[in-house]
Formats: structure tokens, sequence, C-alpha cells
């Protein structure tokens, strides 16, 4: 297989009257019936380990697709993780260091709806039952924004806050909205990081800069058909999808 897919869910559950974007919201059980697919139609999920094994050459993984969550709400516990844990399904959920146990604080406005973020305690029993958790900064800003010192805070402040608190190496990096430039790579890359994670559209390739890596967002209007078909046309096609 010459391609691997990345995944990116942020909310799984109902989405509230009067929000913004309610496509962001997944329900629990097309979420369920989509975590059936992958495992009937043979695809293998993995860590975001075996992507950058996948990029550099050293993956004879057969169909790889990765699964992560952005922003780290609450409701990964309530409504992702047991379906995910019951198939034994690696994930990997990218969490805003400042606002742990506090709420979206950085989209709520514009969203029109404040939603609950996964508090520490919670964060250090999932990763005790197979969770892992990577870096989406300290309080979500643009990255591009930004430069010299408030950028390294915003980096570097985030891996070592969610390295203390997990007491492990904490190697992936999402760039909040998808918005980076060439000293925020420099940044991720002088942190220690080991790859981060885009929103730019397509698959994943040998040979992909493992600092800008494509995903595919699953929404609500991610109907089951359309489900399948994103992965068979990024998995499957002979179209190069990889800028
Ligand atoms: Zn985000």
């Amino acid at each position: 297989m010459d391609r691997a897919i990345v995944l990116t869910y942020h909310n799984i559950g109902r989405a509230p009257r009067g929000a913004r974007l309610p496509g962001l919201y997944v329900s629990p059980a097309v979420f369920h019936l989509q975590m059936r697919y992958l495992k009937a139609a043979g695809f293998t999920i993995v860590a975001l380990a075996e992507i950058v094994n996948f990029i550099n050459g050293n993956s004879s993984v057969k169909r790889p697709v990765a699964l992560t969550f952005d922003d780290g709400f609450a409701d990964f516990s309530d409504n992702a993780w047991p379906v995910l844990k019951s198939l034994g399904f690696p994930v990997t959920v990218f969490i805003v260091t400042q606002r742990v146990g506090g709420e979206n604080l950085w989209d709520c406005e514009y969203l029109n709806v404040r939603k609950r973020l996964l508090d520490w305690d919670s964060i250090v029993r999932l990763k005790d039952e197979g969770v892992s958790f990577a870096s989406h900064t300290m309080t979500h800003p643009s990255l591009s924004s930004l430069t010299g010192q408030p950028l390294h805070e915003e980096i570097f402040g985030s891996k070592a806050a969610l390295e203390e608190r997990l007491n492990a190496p904490v190697d992936y990096f999402c760039y909040p909205y998808g918005d980076f430039n060439q000293e925020t790579v420099e940044s991720v890359q002088s942190a220690g990081f080991k790859a981060a994670f885009t929103t730019r559209k397509g698959a994943v390739f040998q040979g992909t800069d493992p600092f800008e890596i494509n995903r595919i967002s699953v929404k609500s209007t991610t109907g089951p058909l359309a489900f399948a078909y994103k992965l068979h046309l990024y998995n499957g096609s002979s179209r190069r999808q990889n800028k």
C-alpha cells in the first residue's frame, strides 16, 4: 500500500442548538458505525508512530489509518473512547494545555457554544487506559501571527506541561486552525517533536514532510457512503494528494 490516512475528529455528540459549524459534531451512533466499518473493511488502525514509520518507508502495515481528535473535548471520554477501547483501536488526542479542565475559549464566541474540555484527572486516567495525548499548543492561537518568545512558549510550554502530567515523552504536535509558517515549523522541530499534523486535506505518502502531515476531517455531514468513499479515494486511488 502506498499511502496512509490520518482522520480528524472534533466532537462526538449532538450539536447544541444554535451552534455554528454543527458539522464538527459526529453523533455517537454514526461514530460507532464508522469504527466498525474501518475494521470490517480491512483497514489497520495504527498509532501516530506508525504513520511516521510509513513516511520513512519503515512500515509494512496493510492500509494504515490513524485516528486523531483535536482540542481534547470531554465528549471524547464519554462517547468516543468506550468504542475505541472495545475495538482495541489506538487514538491520539491533541490537548490545549492551558485550557485543560475549562472550555474552548479560543472559539466559543465564534461558534456560539461553550464546550467542556477534559480535565487533567481524566487525561491521566485515559492515558493509563491506552489513549495517547499530544500537543495542540497552550491556548490555541493562530501560530503564524506569533513570533519569537510568545511562539516558543506556546509550543515548548505545551510539550513540557503534557510531559510533566503524563510522565512520558510527547512526540506529536497539531497546528491550531492548521495555521503555520516556516518559523512555526522550526520551533516545533527545535522543541523536539517528531511530527506535526495540519488541516490540509489528503493522504500521507512515503516521503511526506513529517512536519506537514495531511489529514482527512470527518464531519456530521460525512454520511456512511461519503466516509467509505473518502477512505478508499485517499487510500486506494492512483491520484496523488500529497500537497
Ligand atoms: Zn484545534
